[in-house]
C-alpha cells in the first residue's frame, strides 16, 4: 500500500473508532454505549482489530466500511470510485431547485452514482449517467439496483457516446491541478487519480464539458459543475466565453465558492 507512517505515532480517533464499530458490528452510536459489558465473538474482535489497522495506515473510513452516507442515501464505494463529499450535495440542491419535475439530466462522471441517484429519487427526471471506467459503473449500478433508482447508465468518455439533449447537465468532473500538494494527503492519497486530477491546470475537464455542453443542452438548458477552491475566477470566464448566460454561483459550507451554473441560449 505504502502509505503506511510512522506506527509509533499513528492513532484512530474515538470518533473514527466508533464509526467503525458501528458500521462493522450493525449496532447503533447509542448501544455502543448502553451494551459495554457485551462479549463480542473472535470473529468481530478480528474484523475489527484489521479495520483499526487499515485506519492508521490512513485508508479512509468509507473504503474500509464499504459505504458512505450521501444525502438520505447509504451508498456502496470502492477504490474505484471517489467518496462523495458533503459540497457535493450542494450541487444536486441546485439542481433540484432548477429544474421542474420532469426533464432530462445527464450527469458527466457518475462514479457512485450520488448525484444522479440523488436527483432520481428526488424529482420525476429521466437521469442518464455517464463514466467512462467499467468498474466504476459497476459500483454505480449496484446503488442503482440498492436503491431501485431508475438511471440509465452509459460508458463514455465525456460526450463521446452521449445522444440527444438534456435540459440540464451537472458534473463534478475532476479538478485538482496534478501537481497540487493535497493529492498526497488523507482521503485523496486513496482515491482514483483519474477521477481527482483535472490536468496540469485542473480546469482541462471543465474547460471540455463547459464547451461541449453546448451542444448537447436543450434552449435555455443549465449547466451546474462542481469546482475546486481557488477556480471561481476562471470557470467564471469559461461560462461567459463560451456564452452561458445568468452565470451564479453558491459556496459550500466552508464559505469557499464550489459550484457554477449557467444557461444555454434560446427560450
Ligand atoms: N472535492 C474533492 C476534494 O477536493 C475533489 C473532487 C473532484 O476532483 N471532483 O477533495
Amino acid at each position: 500500500m505504502g502509505h503506511c507512517f510512522d506506527r509509533a505515532k499513528a492513532q484512530v480517533g474515538t470518533d473514527d473508532a466508533m464509526l467503525l464499530a458501528t458500521q462493522l458490528l450493525g449496532v447503533s452510536f447509542t448501544e455502543l454505549y448502553t451494551e459495554r459489558g457485551r462479549r463480542l465473538s473472535l470473529a468481530d474482535v478480528e474484523k475489527l482489530k484489521s479495520a483499526v489497522q487499515r485506519r492508521l495506515c490512513g485508508e479512509p473510513i468509507a473504503y474500509i466500511t464499504g459505504y458512505r452516507m450521501f444525502r438520505s442515501l447509504d451508498l456502496r464505494v470502492s477504490a474505484d470510485v471517489l467518496i462523495p463529499r458533503f459540497e457535493t450535495e450542494l450541487l444536486v440542491d441546485v439542481v433540484i431547485e432548477l429544474t421542474s419535475n420532469r426533464g432530462r439530466v445527464l450527469d458527466l462522471g457518475t462514479g457512485s452514482g450520488a448525484i444522479a441517484i440523488a436527483l432520481s429519487k428526488t424529482k420525476e427526471l429521466q437521469v442518464v449517467a455517464v463514466d467512462n471506467d467499467e468498474r466504476t459503473l459497476q459500483v454505480c449500478a449496484e446503488n442503482c439496483r440498492e436503491h431501485e433508482a431508475k438511471v440509465e447508465l452509459v460508458c463514455s468518455n465525456w460526450f463521446e457516446n452521449v445522444r440527444g439533449r438534456f435540459d440540464t447537465i451537472v458534473s463534478n468532473p475532476p479538478y485538482i491541478a496534478a501537481d497540487d500538494p493535497h493529492l498526497e494527503e488523507g482521503d485523496l492519497r486513496f482515491e482514483p487519480p483519474a477521477a481527482l486530477v483535472g490536468g496540469r491546470s485542473g480546469l482541462e475537464h471543465l474547460e471540455e464539458i463547459i464547451t461541449s455542453s453546448m451542444n448537447f443542452l436543450n434552449p435555455g438548458g443549465w449547466l451546474v459543475v462542481e469546482h475546486g477552491y481557488d477556480q471561481q475566477a476562471s470557470v467564471k470566464k469559461l461560462f461567459a466565453d463560451r456564452g452561458y448566460l445568468d452565470i451564479q454561483h453558491r459556496c459550500d459550507y466552508t464559505d469557499t465558492p464550489r459550484v457554477m451554473w449557467g444557461r444555454s441560449r434560446g427560450r
